[in-house]
């Protein structure tokens, strides 16, 4: 076999075997096919798409790429949400220890921002002390103890994907649905979760642009979980605006407090009991999506989803005190909230605009590898429908220098569109996919 026809099979619309993606899985992986040929392969699946059957293995030679974990003698049942990505969101930060306090445990492998969205490590990160990088064994001893763990992904979990992802990232291959599906699926596969909610964003913070695409990539998703065997609830939600108020790491840390606290935005509340509930059904925690939603609140409410995350922090060497007295997380120095220029009711704050800004604050990377400013960002005060006044907050901005400020202040300003018609909120969901 040689690889070179393989992207010319794929490039003029045929369908790979079983036996072609392994080779050109397994090849890529020990560094047999170089990178130029699998990104002229990658580009010819952007253009030319790929059948179900060759999505779920191109998934399944990624995720046996390196090792596989097994949980089964660990937790009753791994249970494991994943989005696919956007602006404002802490959803992870919340959920998983509403989740862990309703006596189901979870274990989750994330990720780190790339773009202008954000990634729940370099949120976690911001909290001094706190550390990502554990092993499989302090893994599994933590899920133990704790029934909560928030780590890395590690060097040898789907390693193919790792780096199919970098060269897709430089190579215009990104928002392809089945090498997103493939590449979400082949970390929740490889990571050991048996039940896994799917959180997948639509609309200008997103990489689907559309419903109807966001819907192909989740049934995509879900039909790749089911036929590895996996129970499988994908949620279609909207990523037009940022998910609650706050963009930025440890501004979205102060956020996801709040919440756990029984505070926090109305819409990212409601957002986090909605993704939980699913876990707990999905983890055969509740009977059903009513009483898995009371039990979320009560978590959120009573204050032991709190003490999860409390536990979580500590466990991982974070600094408990910053948690507790969230004045002592990173904070930029120059802070400035920029009022309404006219009165009217907000029809946009543009995610994707808001996520680049923060990006250029030094909140997220350009690149891989760069460091970040985990006290920079901006707190929108406004949702579209509602109402804002001239001279009225409309979004603080946190920045490290003046100059970096002032550019931000302008970006924010290009991410609020207003009109004088009534606008309806956006909703928070769109659809449900189940397996
Ligand atoms: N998240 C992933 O893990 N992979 C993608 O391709 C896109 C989002």
């Amino acid at each position: 076999m040689r690889a070179v026809d393989l992207i010319i099979k794929k490039r003029d619309g045929g369908e790979l075997t079983q036996a072609e993606i392994g080779f050109l899985i397994d090849g890529f992986a020990c560094g047999d096919v170089p990178d130029y040929q699998m990104a002229a392969w990658a580009m010819a699946v952007m253009l030319r798409g790929m059948t179900a059957a060759e999505t779920l293995d191109l998934t399944l030679a990624m995720a046996h790429s390196g090792e596989v974990i097994d949980l089964k003698g660990v937790v009753p049942v791994a249970v494991d949400k994943h989005s696919t990505g956007g602006v404002g969101d802490k959803t992870t930060l919340v959920v998983e220890p509403v989740v862990a306090a309703c006596g189901l445990p979870v274990g989750k492998m994330s990720g780190r921002g790339l773009g202008f969205s954000g990634g729940t490590l370099d949120k976690m990160e911001s909290i001094p002390g706190f550390r990502s990088d554990l092993s499989q064994e302090a893994f599994v001893a933590q899920l133990k103890q704790v029934g909560l763990v928030l780590a890395g992904q590690t060097a040898d979990l789907a390693p193919a994907d790792g780096k199919l992802y970098a060269l897709r990232d430089v190579t215009g291959t990104v928002p392809s649905i089945p090498l997103i599906a493939s590449s979400v699926m082949s970390k929740k596969l490889a990571g050991g979760a048996q039940a896994i909610v799917l959180d997948v964003k639509v609309g200008r913070g997103a990489f689907m642009a559309t419903v109807d695409e966001a819907g192909q990539l989740a049934r995509r998703m879900v039909e790749i979980g089911r036929r590895a065997g996996r129970r499988m609830v994908a949620l279609i939600s909207d990523m037009n605006q940022p998910l609650g108020y706050a963009v930025g790491n440890a501004l979205e840390v102060r956020e996801a407090i709040e919440t756990l606290h029984g505070r926090g935005p109305a819409d990212f509340r409601e957002h986090c009991l909605h993704i939980a509930a699913h876990m707990l059904v999905l983890g055969r925690k509740a009977e059903n999506l009513r009483a898995a939603r009371q039990a979320a609140r009560r978590a959120l409410d009573g204050g032991s989803a709190w003490s999860k995350f409390r536990a979580l922090v500590e466990a991982q060497g974070g600094e408990v005190r910053s948690v507790d007295e969230p004045d002592r997380l990173p904070q930029a120095a120059f802070v400035l909230t920029v009022p309404s220029p006219g009165s009217g009711r907000v029809r946009l704050v543009d995610a994707r605009v808001v996520g680049e800004a923060v990006v250029a604050l030094g909140g997220g990377r350009s690149k891989k590898g760069d460091a970040i400013d985990y006290g920079v960002g901006i707190v929108v005060h406004r949702k579209v429908g509602e109402r804002v006044a001239k001279g009225e907050p409309l979004f603080t901005v946190h920045a490290r220098s003046r100059a970096e400020r002032d550019a931000a202040v302008e970006r924010g300003l290009e991410a609020f569109r207003l009109t004088h018609r009534q606008v309806e909120p956006l909703p928070l969901f769109y659809r449900t996919i189940r397996g």
